[in-house]
Formats: structure tokens, C-alpha cells, sequence
């Protein structure tokens, strides 16, 4: 498969999301308010525009949500890792990464819904998405970020951990574009600010966890155009399955509460020239 897709090849979802971004950009309501606040921090915005290319068409889920008004940060796409086939790590006592994450998921949204945020799920049940349909979901979104889930097999129990992706040179092709397998590469920045935002309250409420997040070649994020991290909690050893989703209350808040905070410090990039 070729990587470097023009526009003209935008996936369905490409296709819907530009349909609802032009009825939202036409929509008089969606001009700021006036007398608005610029943001308390100094914002950060990814460079060059992200003109992503897209994967094959066809096989991607629609989005149940509308992108974000231009400019605002309010979409977190979920992304409880695994599934279907794949059940991720295992434990000794038969736990599952794919299903805990998906109580975790549960527990993620529902903070997230009480600071405002809109959530799209790249699964519900115990489907396995692609990783590139996965982040599509999040590339059809204007104003997202992303966060992936899982459960290690190792580390000590009862902490957690963010990674970023590690350092991808932002390449484009000759007419400008950011091949799909390079989409992270303009976000790095933020997705660092973002993940050491979320590690801090982690760390805070988990004694043990770093205090940072930390760089890893993770492929979910790599194709991921948006601030993205992977947010890994400790660990599928452990006998007793209530042991880990005891943690997802307080692993919810700290998302939340990174995503909070991490809001006024992203500008949404523009669309021109990211769409038809
Ligand atoms: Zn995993």
C-alpha cells in the first residue's frame, strides 16, 4: 500500500468530517464571543499545518461526533487498546488487558464528560480496529486529542505511566504533505506537554509512578495527528482483578484533569488546506 494518499483519496470519515466542518464553519453561532480571554498560558500550535495524508478508504468506522469549532480544544478520543483477537497482555489469573482497559475506558469518559469534554471511543465492545483505523477516528477530528490505554505485564503494581512518541523529523513529500506514517511528528511538543501534564496527577495519586512522561516508539501514536499519549497502568500480574480497577477512578481523574489543564496551552490548527 502506498503511504502518501492525496486529498482527492480521503477516507468516508475525511469526507464526512469536512461535510460537518463546512456546516459548523457556516454556522453564525460558532464566531467567539466577544470580550473572550486569551489563554493564561502561551499557546502552543503544531507547524507546518497537519495535511495528513490518508490510509486506504473504506474501512473506518464513522465518528459519532461533530470535529471541534475551530480554535478549541474539546474532543478526547479513547482508545482502550487491543481487543478482539488481541487480548493483549495476560495474566497468570486470566486477567485480559483488552477487557480491563475497557472498564477503564468507562471510567476515563465519564470524568472526562464531567470537565466538559465531548468522547469518541475507538471501541466499544470487544472489536479489534486497526491501528490506523483507530487513528483516523482521531484525524477526522478537528481539536483532539488522543489517548490510548493499556495494562503492562510489568512494573510495580498500583502506579502508571505516560509515553509520548519518541523524536519523528517531520518529513513532507514534495507537494507539502505529512505522510500518514510521520502524522505524530508536528505534535510531538504538545503531546509531550500534554503527557507530563496527565504523569503529574498520576504521580501524585500513585505513589511510585514517574514524575514525567517518558518517550517510547509507540505505533498508535506514530500515525496519530493530534497531541497523543499511551497512558499504561500496572499490571496484569496482579492475583486479583479488583486490585486494577480499584486504580481507574482515580487513573480517570488524572486524565481528566491533565486534559483540563492541558486545554488552554493548545490553539487548534486551522483547517486551510487540510480540507477540500
Ligand atoms: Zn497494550
Amino acid at each position: 500500500m502506498r503511504n502518501i494518499f492525496r486529498i482527492k483519496s480521503l477516507s468516508l470519515v475525511g469526507l464526512l468530517a469536512a461535510a460537518l466542518l463546512v456546516a459548523v464553519m457556516a454556522s453564525p453561532s460558532q464566531t467567539p464571543a466577544p470580550g473572550q480571554q486569551p489563554p493564561a498560558v502561551a499557546p502552543q500550535s503544531p507547524a507546518p499545518p497537519p495535511v495528513i495524508s490518508s490510509p486506504a478508504p473504506g474501512s473506518v468506522p464513522a465518528p459519532v461526533s461533530a470535529p471541534a469549532p475551530q480554535g478549541r480544544l474539546n474532543v478526547v478520543v479513547l482508545d482502550p487498546a487491543h481487543g478482539g483477537t488481541d487480548p493483549g497482555a495476560r495474566g497468570t489469573g486470566g486477567i485480559r488487558e483488552s477487557e480491563i482497559v475497557l472498564g477503564f475506558a468507562m471510567e476515563v469518559r465519564r470524568a472526562l464528560e464531567q470537565q466538559g469534554f465531548q468522547v469518541v471511543q475507538t471501541r466499544q465492545g470487544n472489536e479489534n480496529p486497526s491501528f490506523d483505523d483507530r487513528s483516523a477516528i482521531a484525524n477526522a477530528q478537528r481539536g483532539a486529542v488522543f489517548v490510548t490505554l493499556h495494562i503492562s505485564s510489568t512494573g510495580l503494581p498500583d502506579t502508571a505511566r505516560v509515553y509520548v512518541n519518541s523524536d519523528l523529523p517531520p518529513v513532507t513529500d514534495s507537494n507539502g504533505m505529512i505522510p500518514w506514517e510521520r502524522a505524530q511528528a508536528p505534535f510531538l511538543g504538545l503531546s509531550r506537554t500534554f503527557g507530563d501534564l496527565v504523569q503529574g496527577f498520576l504521580a501524585q495519586r500513585f505513589k511510585g509512578s514517574p514524575e514525567t512522561s517518558q518517550a517510547a516508539s509507540v505505533r498508535q501514536l506514530r500515525t496519530t495527528a493530534a497531541p497523543a499519549i499511551a497512558v499504561e497502568i500496572s499490571s496484569v500480574t496482579v492475583e486479583d482483578r479488583a486490585d486494577l480497577d480499584r486504580m481507574a477512578p482515580g487513573v480517570a481523574d488524572a486524565i481528566a484533569r491533565g486534559a483540563a489543564a492541558f486545554k488552554p496551552s493548545y490553539v487548534v490548527p486551522a483547517a486551510s488546506g487540510a480540507l477540500p
